[in-house]
């Protein structure tokens, strides 16, 4: 893929053709049998655009649709390409420009329309999700997820409802309700299903002062294919207090439940219940936590949390479970008719909440509303972060088995006909399981960590498993020695098996050598060097590691060369790098904030040099 960062994407096989999406929104076509390329597309992402991104420069996935191939682009774009040519057809903007939006779901098509939705709660946008003519590329609709700002007007009536859950000016800061994933069409019912991500920002209390529900944060969302209006909504979780999306896979199944046919939707969204839910009506059916829960203690006869009064108040500082990471994000889920089962990857972690108070909406940064420096009194226990496979029942709510893993996250699974279950690793092991018992039948190891789901197809009646692999993400980026998202990074790749396959994969790529002691040197006291460490945990840590030690998919800044240091401040003002992703700070930061992250990341490298055998 001629990238390391994050892979997310699920192939598309079409008439013997494999399409995938990788890192900053590019597009492949392989000869999916022999893996010859066919084409690439490069929308030619502004990189600079990484600054409004949380989780790394990745896409889910291209759609198909009478020879065009579809993909969102991390700037907000909607692209439409020939499928065999790989030339563009036409391109729109879904967002506004220069905001900080961003595109990282899959684009899907249903009835003629190309569907796409968008991200950037944490960096204060307002949610939606928009319906374009598959042919022309014209807009049909555009539906939001949360109400706007009351003195404007809602769009529609049933915004103006909405509106009533909410309090206070939280359109200032767009009020978040992303719909960053799940997009779901049942062409019998003719409807929609939007998984709708959490509040901007994170906390009720400074989002909507009055408390409320806050719809439709952390809901599923039922609207008209043709006209995307309002049909029913389930909300997970009320009121969003903890960055609990419902922009989890949601998955549409036909289940025998009490003795009764029921049309349903299954999601195991980041708060640590399983949903099942009634797709013509919204109704709840049943509810279970799959993972540690700590911010409720289960689930009213109506689908209402029972919450932990602790959690909602998050006075001082916190710690609940699961974490913003989810007990089960965005890895898409399996369900195996004949077992009944469903499977996916789950999480045990925690996160310690901390509410800032003095917070205020900024446009040039991340709109989230916590107190990273708190270090005062807490309530609660941090969990211990651990990961594994689940194999559950839906009808019963119960865990029918799983498979712990060595590192908390791990990828999207596969179930195939022949009784299997596939899912790869953060440590690059790809795995097959009796999807009956868990039992393990089948590895493969690979250079870097799998996050994304396999698929199965049939070219000439052989059948073929592919998965993307690539481990990046939010956790990789941030790369905190207690976080959870270990794995091996390293580059992206398409990965095909068939049985009595030959191929064999390159060596892997060397590992690097200890850090250099830095010959570049700036002036600073050594208080000047602490005002750096500030500076760069506000504003470099997201992408350049906690200490200044990269999570491997981003430029490790203890080895930058003399000749990047001489021209530090024109790559973090000037913008020089902006081309490769590194965007300009100037209007946050001076040259003197600059001089002195530079010599705090300057004194880590001489620490790292000092301390390596
Ligand atoms: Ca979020």
């Amino acid at each position: 893929m001629g990238s390391l960062r994050g892979m997310e994407a699920t192939p598309l096989v079409v008439d013997g053709a494999l399409y995938v999406t990788s890192a900053w929104s590019f597009i492949h076509a392989f000869d999916a049998a022999t893996g010859e390329p066919m084409w690439t597309y490069d929308p030619g992402v502004d990189r600079a655009h990484a600054r409004f991104v949380c989780c790394d420069v990745v896409n889910r996935g291209p759609a198909y649709y009478k020879g065009r191939v579809y993909a969102g682009t991390l700037d907000g774009r909607l692209v439409a390409v020939d499928a065999e040519t790989g030339e563009l057809a036409w391109e729109v903007q879904t967002t506004p420009e220069n905001s900080a939006y961003s595109v990282t779901g899959a684009a899907r098509v249903f009835d003629g329309k190309v569907l796409i939705g968008n991200s950037g709660a944490e960096f204060g946008v307002r949610g939606y999700v928009s319906a374009y003519d598959a042919e022309s590329g014209a807009l049909i609709w555009r539906t939001y997820t949360v109400p706007g700002d009351p003195s404007d007007g809602q769009e529609t009536e049933w915004l103006e409802w909405a509106a009533e859950t909410w309090s206070g000016e939280w359109w200032k800061a767009g009020g978040g309700g992303t719909a960053w994933d799940a997009i779901v069409y049942d062409p019998e019912l003719e409807l929609v299903y939007i998984g709708v991500g959490n509040g901007s920002p994170w906390y009720e209390r400074i989002r909507s002062p009055g408390g409320g529900d806050n719809l439709f944060l952390s809901s599923i969302l039922a609207v008209r294919i043709t006209d995307g209006e309002y049909v029913w909504h389930y909300q997970t979780t009320p009121g969003d207090n903890w960055d609990y999306t419902a922009t989890q896979p949601l998955m549409l199944a036909d289940l025998e439940i009490d003795g009764r046919g029921r049309k349903v939707i299954m999601q195991a969204p980041k708060n640590g219940f399983f949903y099942v839910i009634d797709r013509e009506t919204g109704e709840f059916i049943s509810g279970e936590a799959f993972a540690q829960v700590t911010w409720a203690t289960g689930l009213t006869p109506e689908g209402r949390p029972i919450e932990n009064p602790v959690a909602r108040d998050l006075t001082g500082g916190v710690h609940v479970a699961p974490g913003p990471a989810g007990s089960h994000s965005w890895h898409p889920m399996s369900f195996h008719p004949e077992t009944g089962l469903v499977y996916f990857p789950v999480m045990e972690h925690s996160i310690l909440h901390a509410v800032n108070d003095d917070w205020d909406y900024d446009a040039r940064t991340e709109n989230i509303g916590g107190d990273w420096e708190y270090d005062g009194p807490t309530a609660g226990t941090p969990t211990v972060s651990t990961g594994h496979l689940v194999a559950w029942d839906p009808v019963g709510q119960r865990e029918a088995w799983r498979v712990e893993h060595p590192d908390p996250l791990s990828g999207g699974t596969l179930a195939t006909a022949g009784g299997l279950v596939f899912q790869g690793r953060g440590d690059g092991q790809l795995r097959a399981y009796r999807a009956s018992d868990g039992h393990l039948l089948w590895g493969f190891q690979n250079e870097t960590g799998i996050a994304a789901p396999p698929i199965t197809f049939q070219v000439d009646g052989v059948q073929h498993l592919a998965v993307l692999a690539g481990w990046g993400g939010p956790d990789v980026l941030f790369n905190d020695p207690e976080g959870i998202g270990g794995g091996r990074t390293g580059p992206g790749r398409l990965l095909v098996f068939k049985l009595d396959g030959e191929a064999t994969l390159p060596p892997p790529a060397p590992e690097p050598g200890p850090i250099p002691v830095p010959t570049f040197t700036v002036a600073a006291t050594p208080a000047e060097v602490d005002e750096g460490a500030t500076l760069y945990n506000d504003f470099c840590i997201s992408c350049h590691g906690a200490d200044a030690v990269s999570g491997g998919i981003t430029p490790d800044l203890r080895r930058a060369t003399e000749a990047v240091h001489q021209t530090f401040s024109d790559i973090v003002l000037g913008g020089v790098r902006a081309p490769l992703g590194m965007p300009p700070f100037d209007d946050l930061l001076t040259e003197e904030d600059v001089r002195r992250i530079q010599a705090y990341i300057l004194s880590r490298a001489r620490e790292s040099a000092s301390s390596s055998p």
